[in-house]
């Protein structure tokens, strides 16, 4: 069922947003050569303990799961493009990791990823991260009354595409409301004019990513981590938005977006 939110509850949207994005910004601070993922994990747990919220992840365990995932956040690196797992796994210089996170705070839930380098950045990391942003902004640049779902992913696909990258459909984006996975679905690529007319008091997490060399992936034998079936490296970027009578407005904005957006 689709859920139109009233201007009450997009307040507790609003609320869950800002906290993930203050999470987001404190794992991007301790995001370093020589940090270990678990240790991003206990960041993350902390956090959640200090305001009194609730995981999404801790006890997600959807019918492809063997257990319950049992960690606060996603960490993906290199050739992880998804859900991962953290591991025992210092990060080392040259890494790419995409954090994930998603909470419920009051009841309501917030879902945001980004993609960072560690340590000494490349340039064809760069390229895939600047593609996999300008995707993002270009799918929240569609998410406006009067538009279809359908313009979102288009505008998605044709970024990616674009810049010559392969677009999987099988992940994407969801709605977002007091769980973190409803409807709809929002693919990473689509036909514009087609599908659910956008109405003010929709949410839903947009979330394109992208693999270097294909649009397969693997599962590793964590049983949760999604890696690209070549090896190649992945990004991942995520906002949770709202349309509303005037525009898009993403709940999930961290310390430089807002800033950018306030000049
Ligand atoms: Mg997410």
């Amino acid at each position: 069922m689709i859920e139109l939110r009233t201007p009450a509850e997009l307040e507790g949207l609003r609320a869950a947003g800002r906290f993930v994005a203050d999470v987001l910004d404190e794992l991007l601070e301790t995001v370093d050569v020589g940090v270990n993922l678990l240790d991003l994990d206990r960041v993350a747990a902390r956090l959640i303990a200090d305001r009194g919220a609730v995981s999404c992840y801790v006890d997600y365990h959807p019918s492809f799961g063997n257990s319950p995932f049992g960690r606060n956040l996603c960490t993906s690196v290199n050739d992880a493009a998804l859900h991962g797992l953290p591991h025992d796994r210092v990060l080392v210089d040259g890494d790419l990791v995409s954090l994930d996170f998603a909470a419920s705070v009051d009841g309501w839930v917030a879902d945001s990823a980004v993609t960072v380098q560690v340590g000494t950045a490349r340039d064809e990391d760069q390229r895939l991260i600047g593609t996999v942003e300008r995707a993002l902004a270009a799918g929240i640049e569609q998410f406006r009354p009067g538009n279809k779902l359908g313009d979102v992913s288009y505008a998605i696909g044709r970024v990616a595409k674009d810049a010559g990258f392969a677009v999987n459909t099988q992940f994407g984006g969801h709605g977002v409301g007091r769980t973190m996975h409803g409807e709809p679905h929002v693919p990473n690529d689509g036909r514009p004019g087609r599908g659910l007319k956008l109405r003010p008091g929709l949410v839903v997490a947009i979330e394109p990513w992208l693999m270097q060399g294909t649009d397969e992936l693997v599962q590793d034998e964590d049983g949760w981590t999604l890696k690209s079936v070549d090896g190649s490296r992945a990004a991942h970027v995520e906002h949770t938005v709202a349309v509303t009578d005037t525009g898009p407005e993403v709940l999930t904005l961290r310390r430089a977006q807002r800033a950018d957006t306030t000049d």
